[in-house]
């Protein structure tokens, strides 16, 4: 259903509305994670709430959700105020630019793809003193018009943040092709998978490999049973979004 924000009493039946659609993407993430032997408390869900206005984040706060997921610096910014005290995650293409904006407002950057990028972060976040948790991201399907670094480069990019003292290589992350169903995207995620385990076999530190970022509302109970440590989820908790980016 369309999101309408109608009048400000809206504000309840929207925060339990958007709760129980919480709870039942945490219910089919515990089933998802006991069918793969692994366990709720490894998988953290990521409320994605790019487009949706201000008071939605409000809603998600008092609904008990605390990480949050914008793909949008200046839009982010707006709402990272009204809910400072959650985990911000930044998963949108970062410009070199915009990185200054990062170190305090987000915690984990998920879409490192360019070794400049990373190192423009770097100095605004020792500049700051914060540290940034970051994912490589990777594209997986080698699709020319995403983001995200080729299978082969992604042992190149680890070397470069392994030497940063304030960015922290984390793992990777995937926004695979377009599934037309769920089980569409699991080759993607085992691909990823494997491709972590793979950089771990040859010694890197397995902190610096400890999650993998994959899985949205079409297809994140098939990224669980895959080893998904982050689930990035926006319709399924908000409904559909208006303006589609
Ligand atoms: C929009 C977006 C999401 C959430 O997508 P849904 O299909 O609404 O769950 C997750 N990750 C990224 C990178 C996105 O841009």
């Amino acid at each position: 259903m369309p999101y309408t924000f109608s009048w400000w009493g809206n504000k309840v039946v929207e925060a339990k509305r958007i709760r129980e659609n919480y709870l039942r993407v945490m219910e089919n993430v515990e089933k998802a994670a006991a069918r793969a032997g692994r366990s709720l408390s490894e998988v953290t869900v990521i409320a994605v709430t790019k487009t949706f206005a201000l008071e939605i984040v409000k809603a998600a706060k008092e609904a008990g959700i605390t990480h949050f997921g914008e793909n949008y610096v200046q839009e982010a910014l707006e709402k990272i105020k009204v809910a400072e005290n959650a985990t911000w995650h930044f998963i949108g293409r970062l410009q070199r630019n915009k990185a200054k904006y990062l170190p305090g407002n987000f915690q984990w950057v998920h879409s490192i793809d360019k070794a400049e990028v990373a190192s423009t972060l770097e100095r605004r976040a020792a500049g700051a003193e914060k540290t940034l948790h970051v994912l490589i991201q990777v594209n997986i399907a080698e699709e020319p018009t995403k983001g995200g670094v080729a299978p082969e480069k992604v042992q190149d990019l680890l070397d470069e943040l392994l030497q940063f003292q304030f960015v922290k290589p984390r793992g990777l992350m995937i926004i695979p092709p377009l599934p037309e169903k769920p089980e569409d995207s699991r080759k993607w995620f085992v691909k990823l998978r494997e491709l972590r385990d793979q950089l771990k076999a040859k010694g890197y530190p397995s902190e610096a490999l400890q999650h993998l970022s994959m899985g949205m509302t079409d297809d994140y109970t098939v990224a669980v049973e895959e080893g998904s440590t982050m689930v990035r989820i926006g319709r399924a908790i908000f409904g559909e979004r208006r303006l589609n980016r």
